[in-house]
């Protein structure tokens, strides 16, 4: 498995075993360039928007994953949205104007930093629509989603206020929809669209996975978990399951300079190392097995693969950022997308129209003293 090169060396390929699993319908290019293919009806499009870790690196944003799906709306759907997810999300000229269904699995901050940036910036490049979330709940509502949500939208009314009367703020308002975070349930039923959460053990009670169907199709998202039956039962026999892999103990402890003891706990405690990740794609038998919030190091890669490959010999995938999977009747196909790195948001449809409310603020007295009148002097 080392004769794969990771996207940041150069490599144009997603890092998988399997690059066509099935038989596609359609003929696709080796890269998958955005703006180029079309949704298919009965197609879900998955994109990792963000494949790292908290402390975010240039090569991994923290932790995203996009799902288009196509039926006549184009849904689409963010399952979390870590730090640096949204430079990927411009990337691939997907609208940000679509951005209105955000599913959080757990609200540790590698996994929602970009909630901000969605609320407060995103209004600013067009997107008009009121945002709904969804995450799990907490024995205590102070930690539960509910409070999250409206903390963010305290924490933004200075940026709010900022654009009275010269931005439509119609986009800076969230609904927030708690999940069970003891029992599996389904939550969303749209469009064609049926989402399921099911609760996960990560470190408190609150952190659940979501499984999206769509036309026969389906993908499962672990969030953050220890290998967990819950997750298992709901993602029997889906056709994409992305589910956390750290690297072992012993590797992580290395590339971390942490202690083996701290190490073997973070790995071992709260997350799934490769050979337990084995284990759970031998029992759920996904037509793609997708490692994923692992670091993706020249180097540390091979110990991923071999620890998988000791108990699992289906299809698998190293999720790197922008890792894409086209998931049809006849095929998974896994490839990485090519983007502009200078794409700027893409508008599509809203609800709503663009309208701006209230005045703008009267300017604060002593600005008259201080302003630099720079266009009488160039005048
Ligand atoms: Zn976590
Ligand atoms: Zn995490």
């Amino acid at each position: 498995m080392s004769v794969f090169t990771p996207a940041y060396l150069g490599g144009v390929h997603a890092l998988t075993s399997d690059p066509v699993v099935g038989t596609p319908e359609l003929d696709r290019a080796d890269i998958y360039t955005p703006g180029t293919e079309e949704l298919t009806e009965g197609e879900i499009r998955v994109s990792i928007l963000g494949s790292g870790l908290p402390w975010v690196t240039k090569s991994q944003a923290a932790g995203s994953v996009l799902v288009e799906v196509g039926n006549v709306q184009r849904d689409v759907f963010v399952l979390d949205l870590g730090a640096g997810s949204l430079a990927n999300f411009s990337g691939l000229r997907v609208p940000v104007t679509s951005l209105k269904n955000v599913f959080l699995s757990h609200l540790h901050a590698d996994h929602v930093a970009d909630y901000l940036t969605l609320m407060g910036s995103y209004v600013k490049a067009g997107r008009l629509d009121p945002v709904e979330v969804w995450g799990g709940g907490s024995d205590d509502p102070a930690l539960g989603l509910a409070e999250f949500v409206a903390s963010i939208e305290k924490a933004l009314a200075w940026d709010l206020e900022s654009m009275r009367g010269s931005v439509a703020t119609s986009g800076a308002s969230a609904t927030a929809y708690e999940v069970p975070y003891d029992r599996t349930e389904v939550i969303y039923e749209r469009n064609g669209v049926t989402i399921t959460s099911f609760p996960v053990i990560h470190i408190l009670n609150g952190a659940v996975g979501y499984r999206v169907d769509y036309a026969g199709q389906s993908v499962v998202f672990s969030g953050d978990t220890r290998p967990t039956m819950t997750l298992v039962e709901a993602a029997r026999g889906c056709d994409l399951l992305i589910h956390e892999t750290f690297l072992p103990p012993e590797t992580f402890a290395e590339l971390m300079s942490f202690p083996l003891e701290k190490a073997i706990f973070v790995v071992n405690e709260a997350h799934t190392p490769p050979d337990a990740a084995a284990i759970v794609f031998g029992m759920v038998e996904p037509r793609m097995a997708a490692m994923w919030h692992c670091h993706v190091v020249e180097g540390y890669m091979d110990p991923v693969f071999e620890g998988v490959r000791a108990g699992y010999s289906g299809p698998v995938t190293l999720c790197q950022d922008l890792t894409v999977f086209n998931v049809t009747p006849g095929a998974v196909v896994t490839r990485q997308a090519a983007i502009s790195l200078v794409q700027q948001a893409t508008i599509g449809p809203s609800e709503n129209e663009y309208t701006v409310d209230g005045e703008p603020h009267p300017n604060p007295g002593w600005w008259a003293d201080a302003t630099i009148d720079w266009q009488s002097m160039l005048a």
